[in-house]
């Protein structure tokens, strides 16, 4: 099959500029125009078809078009398409408010509500920030958060995040949060389980509590897998060893769920693992099934507490985006935990996993991959040029890429993140397609890599 340039992929090219994408790799990359989707394929207009094991940037659950959440939708638009979000209020927001506090981790009891996971990041660091200024903690202005880690591309999220391809061109315009080492159980020792590892870098975090907590507001950190610095994954421990430093030293912990919630991980959200409650919860991306864009952050009764007061004190948190609680977003995160209520989705989720492990095993064999790891519904392979040291294929040969187009021609949508080929697919996907799915990446990565 070879690629053509189609109209619509044409005047793309000629019109619009594309995220996390250099446009100039344009049209060695081709563009593909999609022009419907159904459960886990997308269609393009040449009548080719890609199996989705990326979920559309890990926004979808249960597959393109699901009904379900489109009827929802459908039938919201006739009602209530949006409306101001101060001093009114609706029926879609009130009622996933109530739910969303239901699922979450108790204790959790407030809900402001963004309209992407970036917001979201910015809501919950200005949100703690101010917590400790309102209760008096005028020295809290700074934040902790893990290496390699990842929250976000406004300055507040990229600020916390530790990738340096996204990061390092805009440091001088940034905070300056403590980056403290991951548990990202890659790095530990031979022999070394992720348990043990894990508690060496939580003794990293206590001795920067020990010299910082007076300045820190809070920790930032994406439960059990770090995304898109790799999908590095850790052991439930460190979210448990984290929470009891958090209380020790008084600093907030924010969970930033916003990839691994809903289910990804094996349970409904990744904190459920560790059996803690975060401060603050961040979600958006599955929150509404990846039909629209909406996030939230949900934190406890104490904090919502220290902002509740005469409005002469000046202490409202007085931050607002215009889409705020958007009516048909709502409904669609609604229909989503229909789902989730409806269906035994994590049991499913269990055996699909399952599968998954055992089809991504024999790549541990494989001369270019020196791991194959996997948490739930995400597995990852990373390739490197040599097994034996790990070092890695020179980042100019872009061997991920080559991963990318040979799974492009075979139908299959796989985005790897640099070297590190993953499958994070919609939860509707059958067990054939999970094989094929890791067949044409085998294939992919034995291309790439010969
Ligand atoms: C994607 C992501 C974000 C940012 O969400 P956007 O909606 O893309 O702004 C933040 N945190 C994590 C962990 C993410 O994976």
């Amino acid at each position: 099959m070879t690629f053509q340039k189609t109209d619509l992929a044409q005047r793309d090219l000629d019109s619009v500029w594309h995220p996390c994408t250099q446009m100039h790799d344009h049209p060695r990359v081709p563009m593909i125009a999609i022009t419907h989707g159904q459960g886990i394929w997308l269609y393009d207009d040449h009548g080719q078809h890609y199996l989705d094991a990326v979920s559309s940037w890990w926004t979808n659950l249960f597959g393109h078009a699901e009904p379900h959440i489109a009827s929802a939708i459908k039938d919201q638009l006739e009602q209530l398409e949006h409306v101001i979000f101060a001093g009114f209020t609706h029926q879609p927001a009130v009622e996933l408010a109530e739910r969303l506090i239901q699922i979450t981790p108790s204790g959790l009891e407030r809900v402001f509500y963004a309209d992407n996971g970036s917001s979201a990041v910015e809501v919950g660091l200005k949100m703690s920030y101010h917590y400790w200024r309102n209760c008096g903690y005028h020295d809290k202005t700074r934040f902790a958060t893990l290496s390699g880690s990842y929250h976000g591309e406004t300055l507040g999220a990229l600020s916390v995040s530790d990738v340096a391809l996204y990061r390092s061109t805009y440091a001088p315009l940034l905070l300056t949060p403590v980056i403290v080492p991951s548990p990202d159980a890659y790095q530990r020792e031979t022999g070394e389980s992720w348990k043990a590892f894990a508690h060496r870098r939580l003794a990293d975090m206590r001795a920067v509590f020990e010299q910082q907590a007076d300045s820190l507001c809070a920790v930032i950190v994406e439960p059990l897998v770090q995304c898109a610095g790799g999908m590095r994954m850790y052991h439930p421990s460190y979210l448990h060893g984290l929470r009891q430093l958090c209380d020790e030293f008084q600093v907030h912990m924010i969970a930033d769920e916003i990839a691994v919630g809903f289910g990804r991980t094996g349970t409904l959200f990744a904190c459920e693992q560790a059996h803690i409650r975060p401060d603050f919860m961040l979600l958006s991306k599955g929150l509404t099934g990846g039909f629209l864009p909406l996030a939230a952050v949900l934190t406890t009764a104490e904090i919502y507490a220290a902002f509740y007061a005469e409005y002469t004190s000046h202490k409202a948190f007085l931050h607002s985006h215009s889409y705020t609680g958007n009516p048909l977003a709502c409904r669609a995160a609604l229909a989503t935990l229909d789902l989730f209520r409806d269906r035994p989705v994590l049991e499913r989720n269990h055996e699909l996993a399952a599968h998954l492990g055992r089809m991504v095993a024999p790549l541990v064999e494989h001369p270019h991959v020196a791991e194959v790891r996997q948490t739930g519904m995400i597995a990852a392979v990373e390739l490197v040029q040599d097994k034996a040291s790990r070092r890695p294929f020179p980042a100019v040969q872009r061997r991920g890429l080559d991963v990318y187009l040979y799974c492009l021609k075979h139908g299959v949508l796989q985005r790897p993140l640099g070297d590190i080929i993953y499958f994070m697919p919609p939860y509707c996907i059958t067990t054939e397609e999970i094989e094929l799915m890791v067949r044409t990446a085998t294939a992919g990565i034995n291309h790439a890599t010969s």
